[in-house]
Parts: C-alpha cells; structure tokens; sequence
C-alpha cells in the first residue's frame, strides 16, 4: 500500500497569513516548504481513498471515477472544505465516510449534492477494497477518528490526527496491534502545559514512543513549530520523521 501525504499542515498552513516568521519566508521562497490542509491518499491497485477533504482543489485534482471513498477524521473546516465544492458535480456519488457528529461542518449534511455521507462506529472496522480501517477515537475539541489500516497483505499503518494524546482504550488497541507506520497529529513546538487539542513536539514523541512503531512521521504543524525547529535543529529518535507535502509512505505488500 502506498500513503501519500497531500497536506501536512494545521489550520492556515504554510506559510500563514501575513506572518513573517523564518519558516513561513522559506516556504514563500521555496514551495517545497509550504504546508497544505493536512490529508493523504491511500492507494493500492485500482483504490484510492481520500483521508480528509481539506485541500481546495479537490474538483481538479480528481476527476471522476478516481476516488473510491472519502474517509474524514473529524468535521473541522481545515479537514472538509474541499467538499464545498466537490459537491455541486456531477455523475456518480461518492462515499464520505466520518465520526459521528450531529453538527457535521456547515450546510454539508444538508445539501450533500454528489456526497453521500455515512457514519462510522468507533472499533468498528470498515472494508474497502483490500484495505480494513478500524476508527479509533481521538482526543479533539470536535468528534474525531484516528484510523488503523491494513491491507490484505497484512501491512499496516496507523493515521492519528487531530489529537492531543490518545484515549487509554485507543492507546491499548495500538500498543496491541503493533503498526508499523504511525503518522501523528504535531502541531505546536513544546510548550509546558500541553495545549488542549493538538500534540506539542513532547506529546508526539511520548506517543510514538508509547506505540512502539519502527517508524512514525509527525503531519499537521503549525509555521510555529517549523520555526522552532529551524531554530533548534533537534536530533529525531530513530524512525521518527517530520512529513512534507507530497511525500509518500511505501509498504510492501
Ligand atoms: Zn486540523
Ligand atoms: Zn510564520
Ligand atoms: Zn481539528
């Protein structure tokens, strides 16, 4: 299986807005810095499932028939807003599978256009194509589900973002599970306490630890924590790396 991320930034990306920090000048300077609304692609043979819809070129980026699924983390805009658009196609509908959540973002449950919208229950795993997801809950300010991914040749990749920490049943279904691919949400550079929604580079080192993965890649980061790692230039724990967009996770199988 192949996961390919599309986006690895939190809300507002890279560069922000109107910020003048070192990270956000290198990535206006260097496109190969900027990070997008944090998603990926999975692939493997003909399936190609979408996890989270944030980008906003969706329409163009996929055409017709290309995607077989879309699977959401959570209903925060920076994770759906691509679907505003998607939506007003036309042609065959598209599963977008999510966490429940009542609110759901905006008018989207209400006028779906070519979405069709289904409900995922947390443990509960989910068949598509050769790949199984099993949801696993998050710790969010909105609803939110992590994945565990396997494929039919038994490789198997964890997606935990937005969180900040795991549940302890997560936490014991992959302490058990053993992947060996974790990506994990890190957004902020460490700070003392914690923030309340997101991971600090602290928190998603103890994670990865905790897990026990070979390797793990840390997504969704704020231009802040780019910034702090220009500045201190950390050594990484073996097998732990920092994703960038456009970059893949290749397993065998
Ligand atoms: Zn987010
Ligand atoms: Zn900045
Ligand atoms: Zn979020």
């Amino acid at each position: 299986m192949r996961l390919t991320f599309l986006g690895t930034g939190a809300a507002g990306g890279v560069p922000f807005y109107g910020c003048t920090c070192p990270a956000c000048e290198r990535a206006r300077g260097d496109s190969r810095y900027a990070r997008r609304p944090c998603s990926a692609l999975l692939e493997s043979g003909e399936t190609r499932i979408l996890i989270d819809a944030g980008l906003m070129n969706l329409h163009e980026r996929f055409p017709p028939g290309t995607l077989t699924a879309i699977v959401l983390t959570h209903y925060h805009p920076d994770h759906v807003q691509g679907l505003f658009h998607l939506r007003w196609g036309v042609g065959d509908t598209i599963p977008v599978m999510g966490p429940p959540d009542s609110a759901g973002c905006a008018d989207l449950y209400r006028n779906p256009g070519l979405l069709r919208f289904q409900v995922l229950r947390k443990f509960e795993p989910l068949n598509i194509g050769p790949f199984k997801l099993t949801p696993l809950p998050l710790i969010h300010s909105k609803p939110t589900f992590g994945y565990a991914i396997e494929d039919t040749g038994g490789e198997r990749i964890a997606y935990l973002t937005d969180t900040v920490g795991l549940p302890s049943r997560t936490k014991c279904f992959l302490r058990e599970w053993r992947p060996v691919d974790l990506v994990i949400d890190c957004t902020h550079p460490p700070q003392a306490p914690s923030p309340g929604n997101h991971n600090d580079w602290d928190r998603a080192l103890a994670t990865i630890d905790e897990i026990g993965s070979a390797r793990a890649w840390m997504t969704h980061l704020d231009h802040s924590l780019d910034a702090w790692l220009l500045e201190h230039r950390p050594t990484l724990p073996q097998g732990v790396r920092i994703a960038t967009d456009n970059t893949d996770v290749t397993l065998a199988g």
